[in-house]
């Protein structure tokens, strides 16, 4: 069966008082979650250390994004490496603000891709389109290239490192939110990319992501090719976060 998984991307939002309440009670909660979902809190990298400390290991936690090298003199960055070392499980690679504010491309991804796994560490790799390209009919196959290129350095014993999110572009902080069935039509579009590539598509779980809340998760999480969320907003609160956590059917 594959994984269920639903990720918070706290963003560059937080403080270390707000890591230590939302975290506790993402904690007291997610102990007693018996869907066999696993939560992943994702901080901004300098409150991994408390988020770690917190969680307790009943919370998973990732970073936001990593450099594309292991060490070295790049000022600011930091490595895969370093974030396992930290007590990570997982890095979010290709993030759309990523793509669009720091100019990330599909080869830079597949770089760091190639790190994250090579670290032990498992990369939920992030695709999506645009407004633009949604409405100009070409969403799958700007997904499609983004998987191929962004996996392309994958190699056949790797692919249970992998998670793919689905969030398309004008989904993201908007509370537009794919409707069921275009969300489900994109995860099998990207699914038997995945197969194509000769991955084992059919153990991948694909994550979608873009204003899911409380209200629409349980529709979005009832498609059978939709595996999980990957969650901003709804992430820094608690019982919200929560909520969508015990949204399977
Ligand atoms: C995200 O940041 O990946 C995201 C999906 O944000 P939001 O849930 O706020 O749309």
């Amino acid at each position: 069966m594959r994984r269920r998984i639903v990720a918070g991307n706290w963003k560059m939002n937080g403080s270390k008082d707000l890591s230590e309440k939302l975290v506790g009670d993402v904690r007291s909660e997610a102990v007693s979650l018996d869907n066999g979902v696993e939560v992943v809190i994702i901080p901004p990298a300098i409150y991994i250390g408390d988020v770690v400390k917190q969680a307790q290991g009943a919370v998973s936690v990732g970073v936001q994004n990593v450099g594309r090298w292991q060490s070295g003199a790049y000022t600011g960055e930091i490595s895969p490496g370093m974030a396992k070392d930290s007590g990570c499980r997982y890095v979010l690679v290709g993030h759309s603000e990523r793509r669009q504010l720091f100019g990330e491309s599909d080869e830079m991804v597949a770089e760091k891709v190639s790190l994250v796994v090579a670290s032990g560490l498992n990369a939920i790799v992030c695709v999506g389109e645009t407004l633009e390209e949604r409405e100009s009919g070409q969403a799958e196959a700007v997904v499609a290239g983004q998987v191929r290129t962004g996996l392309s350095s994958v190699s056949q014993g790797e692919w249970q490192s992998i998670v793919v999110a689905y969030e398309p572009v004008w989904a993201i902080g908007t509370g537009k939110t794919a409707t069921s069935d275009d969300a489900q039509a994109m995860h099998a579009a990207i699914r038997s990319v995945l197969k194509d590539m000769g991955a084992p598509a059919e153990e991948i779980s694909l994550l979608y992501g873009g204003s899911v809340k409380s209200d629409n998760a349980a529709a979005l999480f009832s498609e059978p090719d939709v595996d999980g969320g990957l969650i901003g907003g709804a992430s820094l609160v608690a019982k919200e976060f929560m909520s969508i956590c015990r949204s399977f059917p």
